[in-house]
This record gives C-alpha cells, sequence and structure tokens, in this order.
C-alpha cells in the first residue's frame, strides 16, 4: 500500500504532496456552523467531507488534532460588516437568550452529525469564551500599525497589509486593484468609518440595544466573525498549522481575512494546505435559505418536506455525499436519493455475505488466478483513489466491484474453492476498512434500531415459504415470495435447497 497523500491546495491550485509540518502529526482546523438554524444537507455536505479526510488521515496513522469552532458570535447577516448578527437576530424571533439560541442550535447540530456518523472534533471552540485571546491580539495588530480604531470600532488595514506581506486575495484569485472599484459602496451602515472599503471589522462597537457585548480598551462590543477563526486556530494548533478547510462560499471574504490577521500577527505563513467543499444544489439550483428550497437533515430524516417525496435514512444521505467528490457540486433530487439509497443497501447486503463466507475445506479444485488477481487490484484501488485528493467516488466504484464478485461467490456462480484464503482476508479488510472505517458506513440493520429486526423476519418467512412448497401449496409460497419483492427483499433458491436474500 502506498502512503503518499496527495490534495488539491486551494491555495495553490495544485495537486500537492501532503507533508505536515510535524512528522506524525497533523492540526486540522475546519470553519464550523454558526448556530441560529438547523443544520441542512449543505452542513452535511461540509462536515461529513472533512470528517472523511480526518478518518483517512487518521488510518494513515497521523495523530490528528481537529479543530471545529462553533461561531455563537459576530457573524452578522451580509456575511461581512453590515447587518444584525444572526444568533442575536434570531434570539428576537424566538424571544430568547441569544446564549439558549446557541445551546439549542448547537446541539441540534451535534445531534444530526452523530446520526451521519460524522466523528466529533476534538475541540469545538467558542468565540463567546475567547474574548480576551481575541482582543489580545487586535491589540497587537493595532501596535503593528496593521489595524485602527474609529469610534469604539477596530478594523483590519487591507491595504498596508498588502504593501507589507504579500497580494491580499490569493486564495479566491481577487486583486486588491478590483476591490478598489468597489469603494463607491461606502455608503454602506459602517463604511464610512473605514480606510478603505475593503478593510474589515476586527472588533465592532456594540449600540445600546446590542444584546452581546464585552468590554474592551476601545469601550463595549463584540468581536468580528473573521479575527474568531485565527485566534482560535492559532491558539490550539500553532501559529502555522497543516490543514484548513471550509466550504467555498466562505473563500471570499472569510477565509482571505483569516489568512491576513494570521500572518500579520505572526509574520508566518498561517494554514499549509487549504481545502475547499463545493456545494448542495437543489434540482441544479444553488440551495439556500433565502430561496426556501433548503433543506434541513431532520426532515431528511423524516421525509416531512415537500421536497422529498419519502425519508430517507442517515446512512443514505451520507452515502449519497460521498458518492460524488468533496469538490464537485451535490445536486439533490429525490431520484438521486433513491439511487443513492440501492446502492447504500446493496454495498450492506454484500458485507453480511461476505461475512458469511466460506472456503470449503478439502477442496479438489485449484484456485482462479485472474479472480485473485482482481481481488487485489480493486483493492489496491480503494487505496489510491483515496489518496489522489480523497476520491471516494472511486473508492464506491470499486467496492461495487468487489460487491458483484462477492454475491457471485455467495450465489454459487463462482465457486467459493476459487479464492484464496488470503484473498478473502484482502476482501474481508478492504470493505471494513473503507465502508466503516474511512467513508463512516455503519450498516443500519445492524444498529438495534426498530429496522433491525428485519434479518430476523425474512428469515421467518423463508421457513414459512420452505413448510408450504413441502406441502405443495405453492399459491402460498409464491405470494410470501412476490410480496417480499414488492418490499424491496429478493428471494433466491440456491442449488442446494436453500434459500438466501437480498435487498433489491
Ligand atoms: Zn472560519
Amino acid at each position: 500500500m502506498q502512503n503518499e497523500l496527495f490534495l488539491f491546495n486551494t491555495l495553490t491550485r495544485k495537486k500537492e504532496k501532503f507533508e505536515p509540518l510535524n512528522k506524525d502529526h497533523v492540526g486540522m482546523y475546519v470553519c464550523g456552523p454558526t448556530v441560529y438554524g438547523d443544520p441542512h444537507l449543505g452542513h452535511a455536505k461540509s462536515y461529513v467531507s472533512f470528517d472523511m479526510v480526518y478518518r483517512w488521515l487518521m488510518y494513515l496513522g497521523y495523530h490528528v488534532r481537529y479543530v471545529q469552532n462553533i461561531t455563537d458570535v459576530g457573524h452578522l447577516t451580509d456575511d461581512a460588516d453590515s447587518g444584525e448578527d444572526k444568533i442575536e437576530k434570531q434570539s428576537k424571533l424566538q424571544s430568547m437568550e441569544p446564549m439558549e439560541v446557541v445551546e439549542h442550535y448547537m446541539r441540534n447540530y451535534f445531534r444530526d452529525m452523530d446520526r451521519l456518523n460524522v466523528l466529533r472534533p476534538n475541540i469545538s471552540p467558542r468565540p463567546s469564551c475567547h474574548i480576551p485571546e481575541q482582543i489580545e491580539s487586535i491589540e497587537r495588530l493595532i501596535e503593528k500599525g496593521i489595524a485602527y480604531e474609529v469610534n469604539g470600532s477596530v478594523y483590519f488595514d487591507v491595504k498596508k497589509y498588502n504593501d507589507r506581506y504579500h497580494d491580499y486575495g490569493q486564495l479566491s484569485g481577487r486583486k486588491i486593484e478590483d476591490l478598489m472599484e468597489g469603494a463607491a459602496s461606502r455608503q454602506l451602515e459602517g463604511q464610512a468609518e473605514k480606510r478603505n472599503s475593503f478593510d474589515f471589522a476586527l472588533w465592532k462597537k456594540a449600540d445600546p440595544t446590542h444584546l452581546m457585548r464585552w468590554k474592551s480598551p476601545w469601550g463595549e462590543g463584540y468581536p468580528g466573525w473573521h479575527i474568531e477563526c485565527t485566534v482560535m486556530s492559532q491558539k490550539y494548533l500553532g501559529e502555522t498549522f497543516d490543514i484548513h478547510g471550509g466550504g467555498n462560499e466562505n473563500m471570499f471574504p472569510h477565509h482571505e481575512c483569516e489568512i491576513a490577521q494570521g500572518e500579520a500577527l505572526t509574520d508566518k505563513a498561517f494554514a499549509k494546505y487549504w481545502l475547499h467543499n463545493n456545494m448542495v444544489t437543489v434540482n441544479g439550483q444553488k440551495m439556500g435559505k433565502s430561496l426556501g428550497n433548503s433543506i434541513y437533515l431532520h426532515e431528511l430524516f423524516s421525509g416531512n418536506n415537500e421536497l422529498l417525496d419519502k425519508a430517507f435514512s442517515p446512512m443514505t444521505v451520507r452515502f449519497f455525499i460521498l458518492q460524488s467528490h468533496y469538490r464537485s457540486t451535490l445536486d439533490f433530487s429525490n431520484e438521486a436519493l433513491h439511487s443513492a439509497e440501492k446502492g447504500y443497501k446493496r454495498l450492506m447486503s454484500a458485507k453480511r455475505m461476505l461475512a458469511g463466507l466460506e472456503i470449503p475445506k478439502n477442496n479438489k479444485i485449484s484456485p482462479d488466478e485472474d479472480l485473485n488477481q482482481r481481488v487485489y487490484e480493486l483493492s489496491a484501488a480503494c487505496y489510491r483513489s483515496m489518496n489522489d485528493d480523497f476520491n471516494t467516488a472511486q473508492v464506491l466504484a470499486s467496492l461495487f466491484e468487489l460487491s458483484n464478485i462477492i454475491n457471485s461467490l455467495g450465489h454459487g456462480q463462482i465457486e467459493l474453492a476459487a479464492i484464496k484464503e488470503e484473498t478473502l482476508k484482502t476482501l474481508r479488510d478492504t470493505f471494513h476498512v473503507f465502508t466503516e472505517e474511512v467513508l463512516g458506513l455503519i450498516d443500519e440493520e445492524d444498529s438495534g434500531d426498530s429496522q433491525g429486526a428485519l434479518p430476523g423476519l425474512v428469515e421467518v418467512l423463508i421457513k414459512l415459504r420452505k413448510e408450504a412448497r413441502e406441502k405443495r401449496d405453492f399459491a402460498t409460497s409464491d405470494k410470501i415470495r412476490d410480496e417480499l419483492k414488492a418490499l424491496g427483499v429478493i428471494l433466491k433458491d440456491e442449488k442446494d435447497g436453500t434459500t438466501t436474500w437480498t435487498y433489491a
């Protein structure tokens, strides 16, 4: 197995070999949710993708410290320096304390991520618990002459940064000259205080009605959205760390501001590799709360949304996300989810069948070398695909080819004796590593919930059908077979007189 991981670094726009700053240890920071609403499919796409990255790094043997913040203050409605604080706005709508809103939606976030089998980050820091650290960093930026105070607010001087360090906009490919042209928007709220319209807030003065406020050297106020990520990532991962992840939509201005702050604070590079996941579209259109087409995860799991024709299980949703590359858009449609459900069930059914395969002792048939070779090639392809910028779509394609082999072995189309003991072991290891450890797909039939009784029930029906056939009651026997088929359970009568079953 080759251990060289290549990943697409947004900063350089190239696939690069992954080399951590400290051998064996990896620091990874991913921008977490702003908890003012329930998590939707877009959140799932982002956090399932980074969960898969986290799992693969650990599989490769790295000690990973995964930090993902929970934004509980400072994220304004326009994603920049104007508008209301999203948490505070929601707290007024629901007549709740801002921190009550935060607790409520943070719990729902973890609840839904747990159901998707997303591993929890090692640290989930919140900006409201890191106010002194943020104030100290802002003071340092003022001392360095890269930030300035106006009327109780503090802004980052982008032009100074650009002159003193390097081009602002390297991640998103923007140029400061183009941003200059946007200076006409100076009239916007709060813009008049800035030296340049593209400067951004590090600290905002709280007006008298603002609820979330802290004392600072510049009066009472609250931190800007961007400074939290720089301060908390550097606090827990060091001045320069390995991987910074997030959604495409946050590349500008949020991630660009994080880089500028981080470099200006330490005079060192901020994150070495930047990974960005793509967004979710609904029937080809961007998904968004304001467009009225966002689908919450609890709605997907319950089927309670007019865009859905039924409920889909958490593992179906996880499979659906991993079927496409993390840098590709994911288009939601009922058809796509139905096919993901089928694919997930086929994979789990092959996994169950694999557990029951046993090579007969003292057989006289010699192994089929081509078949054994094919298993090794497909297994190697899974490792290769993950090391090629986390290509989970390719991993699943290889697992499906392996599933075909498993089904042929299980149904007797290929003699079990054709496969060697060590090949069978490779097959089992590959399935275990990739379905469970790396892709995080657990068998919902095994999970002990109400669905867990299904395999037992099917066995009872198979037994009743056998009894009916023995009494030559073919009408009942056919009825059992046909009705199970309508429910998506296919019975197969084997040569040796037993009956096996798979999902359709
Ligand atoms: Zn962030």
